[in-house]
C-alpha cells in the first residue's frame, strides 16, 4: 500500500456535474477531462461524469484512452489534431476536432474520408492563443461548408482569457466580439463558457458549455473555494506522520534552515514531498490539516517529506493521518500559499501516489 493517497469521491464528481446542469440549464455539457481528468484519473472521471453530453480532451492519446475503455460518447480534441496522419483516425474513431489554423483546414480539404468529421471552429476574440482571427471566419466557414470531409453541424467557439476575474471588462469585450461574429455569419451552434463563465453566468444561450475545474469541486476564481460555489471537492490528498520530534528555541528546520523556532516546540515529519507532487514552492505557513486543526508547514519541502509545527503541547502521534487538501482544507488556499493555482497542484501529482475511488 502506498503512503500518499489521492482519494477521489465519485459522488462529488456527480454532484458537481449536477451543479453545472443547474447553472447552464439550456446548454449541452462538455466535461473537460484533459490532463488525466485534472489529475483525478481520466477513465474513472469520465465514467462518473457519464451524464455529460461529451468529453473534452487536449490530446489524441487521451481520446484513445477513453475509447479503449469502452466510452462511446462524443470526444472533442480541444487543441485539434497536430498531423495529417491523425485525420483518418479522427474519422474512424468519431473524434471531433477543433480547427484553429489554415494548415489544419488545408489538410482536411486534402483528405479523402468515408465518414466526415465534426469540427469546432475556434475563433480568437482576444486571448491570442489558439484560434483564427475574426476576419478569417468568413473564408474558413465557406471552405469548411464546401469540404466533404467535414460534417455540416459546425460549432463556433471561443475561449475567455479573464473569466476568473468577475469584474474584468475584457470578458465583455470578448463576448461582444464573439456575439457580433456569430450574428454576422448566422452561426447557430456556439460554445464559450469554461467553469468561471458558467459560475458567473457570463454568457447565456450557448449550445455548449465546457466546464473543467468546477467538475472537480474546485473554484476557478481567485479568493473563493469550491464549497463557496456549492461544489464538493472531489479529491482528498492525504498521507501520514512518520516522525515526531521536539526542537528548541532557535533551532533551524530543513534544507538551508529557512525556518527557525521562536519557542520550544514539536515538529511532525510527514510523508509527502515534491516526489509525490506536493509543491516545492509551498511557503512557511502553508496549512495542512491534522487531527481537526490546521498546522503550518515549516522549512523547505523535500523530495519525500515536509515538516509542520505542532506547537509545544501537541498530542499528535506517528501514523496520524494528514490531509494536504480536500474537504477539510481548500486546495485553492494551499495553491495561494504556493503562488500557483489549484489546477497545477491537481495535475502534478506523481505515480508514487495511490489513487483510490470512493
Ligand atoms: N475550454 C477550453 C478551450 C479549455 O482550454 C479549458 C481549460 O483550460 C476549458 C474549457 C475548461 O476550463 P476550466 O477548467 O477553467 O473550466
Amino acid at each position: 500500500m502506498k503512503t500518499a493517497v489521492a482519494e477521489v469521491s465519485l459522488s462529488a464528481l456527480k454532484h458537481n456535474l449536477l451543479q453545472v446542469k443547474k447553472l447552464a440549464k439550456d446548454s449541452k455539457i462538455m466535461a473537460v477531462c484533459k490532463a488525466n481528468g485534472y489529475g483525478h484519473g481520466l477513465i474513472k472521471v469520465a465514467e462518473a461524469l457519464s451524464d455529460a453530453d461529451a468529453y473534452g480532451v487536449a490530446r489524441i492519446e487521451e481520446a484513445f484512452k477513453l475509447r479503449a475503455s469502452g466510452i462511446s460518447k462524443s470526444i472533442l480534441l480541444l487543441e485539434g489534431f497536430f498531423s495529417e496522419e491523425d485525420i483518418p483516425v479522427l474519422s474512424v474513431n468519431n473524434f471531433q476536432t477543433v480547427i484553429h489554423t489554415e494548415q489544419q483546414l488545408a489538410q482536411l480539404e486534402q483528405s479523402n474520408l468515408d465518414i466526415p468529421i465534426k469540427v469546432w471552429l475556434k475563433i480568437d476574440t482576444g486571448m491570442s492563443r489558439l484560434g483564427i482571427s475574426i476576419n478569417q471566419v468568413e473564408e474558413f466557414l465557406a471552405r469548411l461548408k464546401a469540404c466533404p470531409n467535414v460534417s455540416d453541424d459546425i460549432v463556433a467557439m471561443t475561449h475567455l482569457a479573464c473569466a476568473d476575474e468577475i469584474d474584468n471588462e475584457f470578458n465583455h469585450t470578448q463576448i461582444a466580439r464573439f456575439t457580433r461574429c456569430v450574428k454576422a455569419h448566422n452561426l447557430s451552434k456556439t460554445s464559450v463558457s469554461n467553469s468561471a463563465a458558467v459560475i458567473t453566468n457570463l454568457f447565456y444561450n450557448s449550445t455548449w458549455v465546457r466546464p473543467g475545474i468546477m467538475l472537480y469541486g474546485v473554484s476557478p476564481m481567485q479568493n473563493s473555494s469550491g464549497s463557496e460555489n456549492n461544489l464538493i471537492p472531489a479529491m482528498t490528498f492525504k498521507t501520514k506522520i512518520i516522525s515526531i520530534k521536539s526542537i528548541l528555541t532557535g533551532d533551524k528546520v530543513g534544507y538551508s534552515g529557512t525556518w527557525q523556532a521562536k519557542q520550544d516546540t514539536n515538529l511532525a515529519v510527514i510523508a509527502v514531498g515534491y516526489g509525490d507532487g506536493y509543491p516545492r514552492h509551498a511557503k512557511n505557513g502553508t496549512p495542512v490539516w491534522l487531527n481537526g486543526r490546521e498546522v503550518p508547514l515549516v522549512g523547505r519541502v523535500s523530495m519525500d517529506m515536509i515538516t509542520v509545527d505542532l506547537g509545544p503541547h501537541s498530542q499528535d502521534k506517528i501514523g496520524d493521518e494528514v490531509i494536504l487538501w480536500g474537504n477539510e482544507l481548500a486546495i485553492e488556499r494551499v495553491a495561494a500559499w504556493c503562488d500557483t493555482i489549484a489546477y497545477e497542484l491537481l495535475c502534478q501529482l506523481t505515480t508514487r501516489v495511490e489513487w483510490k475511488y470512493i
